[in-house]
């Protein structure tokens, strides 16, 4: 690839932070386009989702990360450390997004791993718009730049996208000079395979309460472009025990069809053409605590 102009940046940014500070959220609002899912649910993110936004300046390739978890004991967790700790790894640049006034633990040894490894590190205070008095904030930061170092400090709202104008212009005067790695029209490296199993996913975070949701995990069984022009895509829904069965599929079915019309739409508006779905609800017993069912059912990034 061939610079576009002499100052093209282009290079990785994480989006790093603990769960649920709306890392998933920020990184829609920076590309301009509903990719990674999002719930009031810590956890919502599984995978590693790189997000790509291109302009006339250059190519940042953003990486949503599950957020760390502290005290992993099942085996899923472990895996979203693992891809956690990797997605650093590979990065220029991290970008630490908190909640506005506060600091955690989690925080802190996130802090930590990304000083370790040597990452430049912006902190990205988001939510800002929950704050009623911004002057509020200022002790709050004053303390903990002087204890940790950061490059830059900035505050967002990714909901209500403030602030990211000025973000998007710092993290590119701090990338390399470098050629775009992806095409100027491309949003991420996700097949719509994997894509398809995010937004069924998306509704049963939405729709389904308390720890059920992380009972469950999606896996696409077919795809397939059909000649009508219509994508066919069957999914199946699998959760650890009989009775989560019965709840997914819900009264008469319907929870199920609510939340493969809800899934179906997004399909649609995401793949650009129209989608007919199918969705099952299976038993695998003990799915969550499995290393290898874990591999089968994607989770090995
Ligand atoms: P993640 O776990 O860090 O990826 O967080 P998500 O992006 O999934 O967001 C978690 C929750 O915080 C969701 O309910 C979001 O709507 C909410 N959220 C994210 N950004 C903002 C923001 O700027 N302001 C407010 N008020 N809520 C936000
Ligand atoms: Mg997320």
């Amino acid at each position: 690839n061939e610079l576009p102009h002499p100052d093209f940046r282009c290079g990785f940014v994480a989006l790093a932070g603990r769960p649920n500070v709306g890392k998933s959220t920020l990184l829609n609002a920076l590309i301009g386009f509903r990719l990674s899912i999002v719930s009031p649910r810590p956890q919502t993110t599984r995978h590693r989702i790189l997000g790509i936004a291109t302009s006339e300046a250059g190519q940042i390739l953003y990486v949503d990360t599950p957020g760390l978890h502290r005290g992993a004991k099942r085996a899923m967790n472990r895996s979203l450390n693992r891809a956690v700790r990797s997605a650093i790894s590979e990065v220029e640049l991290a970008a630490q997004v908190i909640e506005a006034g506060r600091w955690t633990d989690e925080d802190e040894a996130l802090y930590e791993a990304l000083a370790e490894q040597k990452i430049p590190r912006l902190l990205v205070i988001n939510k800002v718009d929950l704050s009623k008095d911004k002057t509020a904030l200022l002790p709050f930061v004053a303390e903990l730049t002087g204890k940790h170092h950061f490059e830059s400090v900035h505050y967002v709202s990714a909901l209500k996208r403030k602030g990211l104008d000025a973000l998007t212009s710092d993290i590119l005067a701090r990338l390399p000079v470098r050629a775009p790695v992806f095409g100027e029209d491309e949003i991420t490296d996700r097949s719509e395979r994997f894509l398809a199993a995010e937004m069924v996913r998306e509704q049963l975070m939405l729709r389904l309460d308390e720890e059920l949701p992380y009972a469950t995990t999606v896996e696409i069984e077919q795809f397939k472009d059909r000649p009508d022009g219509l994508a066919e895509i069957h999914a199946v829904i699998w959760v650890e025990r009989e009775g989560q069965k019965a709840i997914v599929i819900g009264q008469g079915g319907a929870q199920l069809k609510a939340i493969g019309t809800s899934a179906r739409r997004h399909m649609e508006r995401m793949f650009d053409r129209k989608v007919f779905l199918r969705l099952w609800v299976k038993v695998r017993e003990g799915w969550v605590d499995d290393e290898a069912m874990l591999k089968q059912f994607g989770y090995t990034d």
